[in-house]
């Protein structure tokens, strides 16, 4: 089947066992792995589709633990690099009490910043049908150069490119700079999904409102996708838009929901690029991936609670 490489930072995400509490008061972490482009290409293995990961690790303990689980989960593992250098990734994560997620990073530099532009395995881009990227690897160079150089090799063999940005204020050196970074990239994007917060914090207005997100409309879209946590997604297109419901379930811990919802919709994209000009067949590809999403969200960690296409079929069969 057509193939899908995701490009970006795979890392560890360390989070407390218990749930609701500040970094400083936790006892212990739990290592869980975790960046999103790395959940999204095992997303659309776990769907039996055909995904690859290209992105940078340390030639370390953690490094090679994400890769083998990457080739476990059956993700193309060919473009993975390994730094002598410089290691893994790492990211203290907790969801507070009050709801609020707080990041704490170890890069400095870490791997993931390090891919270079001559490291690409251009090969495996040219021969995707879909290039999926996120808004981190923009950050520094020189990922951000390796990055700019994927996006153009991909757009020039014809490649589809999707963009997920994720605001990680604390990697940038202040919201301006983040909101200039995610930015930068906008008008390259065929396919740009963000979520509500993202709105709100790339517009300053109401993300509720759809005249606010069509502010971020760009004329290149093909398709512009909103997710509204457990009320589903809004989808705009050029000739249409609409909202598609969410599912309810047993939540339990919401990381890689964006992911597991990307990753179900870009496979359902590589079986069927005219999905865009089709609002039902559009609409049942959001329905597909809203309950992947809801799924995702209701095991710990972003990748062992990524669901197979049984488990998302189900789901929408008993909420008919
Ligand atoms: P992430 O935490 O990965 O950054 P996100 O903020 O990008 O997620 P969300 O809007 O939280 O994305 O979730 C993506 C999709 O997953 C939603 O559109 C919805 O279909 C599903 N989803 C998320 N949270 C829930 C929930 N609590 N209950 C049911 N479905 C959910």
């Amino acid at each position: 089947s057509p193939m899908i490489v995701s490009f970006g930072e795979m890392l560890i995400d360390f989070v407390p066992d218990v749930a609701g509490v500040s970094l400083a008061e936790s006892y212990a972490f739990i290592k869980a792995p975790g960046g999103a482009p790395a959940n999204v290409a095992c997303a659309i293995a776990k769907l039996g589709g055909n995904a690859a990961f290209i992105g940078k690790v340390g030639d370390d303990e953690f490094g090679h633990m994400l890769a083998n689980l990457l080739k476990k989960s059956g993700v193309n593992s060919d473009g993975i690099c390994f730094d002598k250098d410089a290691r893994t990734a790492l990211a203290f994560v907790t969801l507070k009490a009050d709801g609020q997620r707080e990041f704490m990073f170890y890069r400095s530099p870490s791997a993931d910043m390090l891919l270079k532009e001559s490291e690409l395995k251009l090969d495996l881009i040219k021969q995707a049908k879909i290039f999926h990227y996120g808004s981190i690897s923009l950050i520094s160079e020189p990922c951000k150069s390796a990055h700019m150089a994927a996006m153009k090799a991909a757009k020039q063999a014809g490649v589809l490119l999707s963009y997920d940005p994720n605001v990680r204020l604390p990697l940038w050196p202040c919201p301006e700079a983040a909101r200039d970074g995610i930015k930068s990239i906008w008008d390259q994007a065929d396919f740009v999904k963000v979520s509500d917060d993202e709105v709100e914090f790339l517009t300053k207005g109401d993300p509720k409102k759809d005249d606010v997100v069509m502010s971020l409309w760009n004329d290149n879209f093909k398709l512009l996708i909103v997710t509204d946590g457990p009320e589903g997604c809004r989808y705009f297109t050029k000739k249409f838009k609409g909202k598609v419901n969410g599912y309810k379930v047993k939540t339990i811990d919401t990381t890689g929901a964006g992911d597991a919802f990307v990753g179900a919709f870009l496979q359902a994209v590589a079986k069927d690029p005219n999905l865009f000009n089709d609002e039902n067949k559009l609409k049942e590809a959001l329905v597909f991936a809203n309950a992947c999403g809801a799924i995702s969200t209701t095991q710990k960690g972003a990748i062992p609670s990524l669901p197979d296409k049984a488990q998302a079929e189900k789901l929408i069969k008993e909420a008919k």
